[in-house]
């Protein structure tokens, strides 16, 4: 019988209010993997091993933690035994992580994302739910990839983003849609679950603190040049420019994206737009970070800005 592993990360999921009726002032990550594993009784008797990673509130998402799950989830994802491994984590940089573990596990066996809105101790938690969805998805025969389930709609690990705030229903996967929806207990699988890219297993090996250092600017009315010669001055390797529309960026940042550039920093730009990312590739234009979000983009710029790594840790899977 195969195994789930469920990986604690922090997060609302994992959240504590002084009061039920407060859905928004809280402190995340206070509970560990077993508690969350508690509070979901169809889930008791079930072939699950639970362990704690971290207990970060997730916007202060950091790349040694990333370097930490990364390993963790490749030696259990290593164990004959394990199925598949659940993380529950924090929904503001879940987009990040998400794409972060796309591109540097194996995709052949599931890695399943899961959060939440509302803290553990609010009136109606969702983080209950989602765990249960999350366990069921990942014990489901020929899953694959990183994906992420919330209210019920599976997401890619390489296209979700948060859209709302504070609602229940924050997350999608823009234009490309949801994967598959677990209804009840049960999976509908709308499209073939994704099968890794352009992997970097070598990544999570680097010391952290010599990742390159890759840099999020937005184009906005007014935007100042002077933004992107100050990241260039303080080391940056890589800028992503969050453009406006359909990745537009405003002149003066147009202009110091040159001056980077000619420093040898390369700058990719993105669409600050929810959905849609960037189409075309104009001449003269600065290369295009094409569907992914800014955040994501930013991991990508990362990726590519490695030195190669281990012979054969790069390619597909
Ligand atoms: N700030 C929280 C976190 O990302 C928000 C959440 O989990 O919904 O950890």
């Amino acid at each position: 019988m195969q195994i789930t592993v469920v990986v604690a990360t922090g997060g609302t999921i994992a959240g504590s209010a002084a009061r039920a009726d407060d859905a928004v002032g809280y402190t995340a990550g206070v509970l560990d993997a077993g508690a969350l594993l508690a509070a979901v009784p169809p889930l008791a008797g079930l072939p699950i091993e639970a362990e704690t990673l971290a207990r970060l509130d997730s916007r202060d998402m950091d790349h040694a933690t990333w370097a930490a799950l990364a390993r963790r989830l490749r030696a259990l994802q290593a164990r004959p035994e394990v199925g598949a491994v659940v993380v529950t984590h924090g929904t503001d940089t879940l987009e990040e992580t998400a794409y972060f573990l796309h591109r540097t596990l194996r995709a052949d066996k599931p890695v399943v994302l899961t959060a939440a809105m509302r803290p553990a101790t609010a009136l109606s938690p969702d983080g209950p739910r989602n765990l249960f969805d999350a366990v069921t998805l990942a014990r489901t025969p020929g899953v694959r990839g990183v994906v992420a389930v919330l209210g019920g709609q599976v997401l890619a690990g390489a296209e979700l983003r948060k859209l709302h705030g504070w609602r229940v229903d924050a997350f999608s996967a823009g234009d490309a849609g949801p994967l598959a929806w677990v209804e009840d207990g049960g999976v509908r699988v709308l499209r073939d679950w994704p099968r890794g890219e352009a992997l970097r297993e070598d990544l999570p090996d680097l010391d952290p603190a010599h990742w390159p250092v890759v840099d999020l600017v937005t184009s906005h009315a007014g935007a100042r040049g002077a933004v992107i010669d100050a990241l260039v001055a303080a080391g940056a390797q890589g800028i992503v420019i969050a453009g406006t529309g359909n990745g537009s960026v405003h002149r003066q940042l147009r202009e110091a994206a040159a001056r980077a550039e000619a420093h040898g920093v390369r700058v990719w730009r993105a669409s600050r737009c929810l959905a849609g990312g960037v189409v075309g590739a104009p001449a003269g234009e600065l290369p295009s970070a094409g569907s992914l979000t800014p955040a994501q983009a930013r991991v990508a710029l990362m990726l590519e800005l490695v030195p190669p790594g281990r012979a054969g840790s790069a390619g597909l899977v």
